[in-house]
């Protein structure tokens, strides 16, 4: 295994568990260094610090073991073991009600660069670096070894998460079985997941734990489900007795999807209404006639460059959402980016209610349920924020 020096002072983060090395630190690499290479990394005295992924990059060590390792099988399914015992503290493995999951959730699960969701006997396996990329037929031997036969089918998603430079010549494909599509369970909500066409791994299963929140306060309500994708929120709202739910997405697949599942969930069109539009467009020109919002857009900033922007965009969705919900109502408003962390997305929101000139209290403060956990040691891990506001 090649060799990696850091410069004096570069290890404290490392010996802090801290999973990063970045290339400003590093005083000695070997010279033929491939992106993906299996590294072991050490301070300036020679001391070894941990075993991780290479990549030509600012972030150019994903530190996947602070022990010696050779990362052969053993170590794979020793990782996805942990993960798995995990998710079965949670109640996530053997639930009735609920048969989708993250087994991996990179960082947050001492697997920098891989996320793994489960749906039903399905995994779907997403890579984020050139490291984890080559080592994706151990970590499929690794979850058969862990889950026998209750898994069938595993299907390896990173032609998109990858680097791009690397990614041109890559496609998504199946590491074993062949199904292309299925029918997950989520707290008893049936979704439609097509993990080969659909967004990210299929399925937003980050949002499990803020649906159950607002299916609470949804019966009677008039609910407009803002950023939909495949209708996550708009089925608990409508299980949980909302008068009318409007889901709104850009995407025309999305709205199919969201139709297909308010279908399969035993809802009609007299409860439900899904529109493909922009949702600043279609809230400038809505009634002020919802007494619940959802706002769940995109990451509007995939790095600092971008914060600035992203946080005007903010504003500016939330100060119309803000202005177009009836008076009592209550808003969920959620930001996935990294960069914009909690105190910046609340005070973003702040502002958004002074230009909307509405009184607002907060009522809850969400993030990520536990099968997304974030490693004390890598609180970049923490992504998801979510704000559930009373407007007055
Ligand atoms: N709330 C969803 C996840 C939302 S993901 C859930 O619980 O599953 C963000 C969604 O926003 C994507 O489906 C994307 O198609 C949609 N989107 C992106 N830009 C948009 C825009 N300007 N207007 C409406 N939808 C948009």
């Amino acid at each position: 295994m090649e060799k990696i020096i850091l410069k004096p002072k570069r290890a404290v983060s490392l010996r802090r568990f801290h999973p990063w090395v970045f290339s400003g630190g590093v005083k000695e690499k070997p010279a033929p260094i491939q992106d993906g290479d299996l590294v072991s990394v050490h301070d300036h005295h020679g001391e070894f610090l941990g075993v991780g992924h290479y990549q030509d990059a600012s972030i150019c060590v994903r530190i996947i073991s602070f022990e010696p390792t050779n990362a052969a099988l053993p170590f794979w399914t020793e990782k996805i073991q942990n993960a798995y015992q995990y998710r079965q503290q949670l109640e996530l493995t053997d639930n009735p009600d609920t048969n989708c999951y993250r087994l991996v959730h990179a960082e947050g699960d001492h697997l920098p660069g891989l996320i793994i969701d489960i749906y039903d006997r399905v995994a779907i396996v997403q890579c984020h670096s050139v490291g984890m990329y080559r080592e994706r037929v151990k970590i499929k031997d690794a979850l058969l070894e862990v889950y026998g036969n209750k898994l069938e089918t595993i299907y390896d998603k990173s032609a998109e998460s990858l680097p791009s430079a690397f990614s041109k010549d890559k496609e998504n494909g199946f590491l074993h079985g062949k199904q292309a599509k299925g029918i997950a369970q989520e707290n008893g909500h049936l979704f439609e997941i097509d993990w080969v066409e659909g967004q990210k791994t299929g399925f937003f299963l980050d949002q499990r734990t803020n649906r159950q929140l607002v299916a609470a306060y949804a019966k009677n309500k008039t609910v407009l489900n803002a950023f939909s994708y495949s209708g996550g929120f708009s089925i608990y709202a409508l299980q949980a007795g909302a008068k009318f739910v409007d889901s709104v997405d850009v995407s025309k697949k999305a709205i199919e999807l969201t139709e297909r599942n308010v279908s399969l969930n035993g809802f009609s069109t007299e409860q439900h209404q899904a529109h493909a539009s922009d949702v600043l467009q279609f809230l400038r020109q809505a009634e002020q006639s919802y007494d619940l919002m959802i706002v769940d857009p995109p990451a509007f900033a995939k790095s600092l460059k971008k914060r600035h922007n992203a946080v005007q965009g903010y504003k500016r969705l939330n100060a119309e959402a803000i202005r177009k919900i009836k008076p009592g109502g209550i808003l969920f408003t959620f930001s996935c980016s990294q960069v914009v962390d909690q105190t910046l997305f609340y005070n973003t929101i702040v502002a958004a209610a002074l230009a909307a000139d509405r009184k607002v209290r907060v009522m809850h403060r969400l993030s990520q349920p536990p099968d997304h956990p974030v490693n004390f040691f890598h609180p970049e891990g923490s992504y998801l924020k979510g704000l559930v506001l009373f407007v007055e």
